[in-house]
């Protein structure tokens, strides 16, 4: 089921750990890709400077609240030229300092447009998403949306 839910977002994602926890799903994932590509130059990179967890939430599964703890690397860029010497590692499924994945951002936006944001907050609370009034009304502006 959890590999299902992680190949989903990216083939190159591993679950290395998942474990319930108050009633919440925690799957601790990674990337398995061996050289990633330099956001500001284009250099392949492989040298790892360090690693820190983000913490994601994800859409639901089986009706719990899922959180992806994503182990994230810091890689040196090997290019003289570069101006940045290290970058974090980029993932298509959420923005770079995003806490919910793209498609839950949808799904978020999707019950919002049509409610006030508190409505959307407890109807997502009821189907188990975690989503304040407050940040339902930052993804709404981002969007071009009014917040009600
Ligand atoms: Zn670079």
């Amino acid at each position: 089921m959890e590999k299902e839910l992680i190949k989903s977002l990216s083939d190159d994602l591993v679950c290395i750990d998942c474990r319930l926890k108050n009633n919440q799903i925690i799957l601790k994932i990674e990337s398995t890709k061996q050289q990633v590509l330099c956001p500001y130059c284009g250099t392949p990179s492989f040298r790892v400077h360090s690693v820190y967890q983000r913490e994601i939430q994800d859409i639901p599964m089986q009706d719990r609240q899922t959180i992806l703890l994503l182990n994230t690397r810091k890689i040196y860029c090997d290019n003289p030229d570069c101006g940045h010497k290290t970058f974090p590692e980029r993932f298509d499924f959420v923005a770079s300092k995003g806490k919910k994945t793209n498609r839950l951002v949808d799904k978020i936006l999707m019950t919002s447009t049509k409610l006030s944001s508190v409505s959307a907050s407890s109807l997502l609370r009821a189907s188990s998403i975690k989503a304040g009034k407050s940040s339902i009304c930052d993804l709404l502006k981002k969007n071009a949306n009014n917040c009600g």
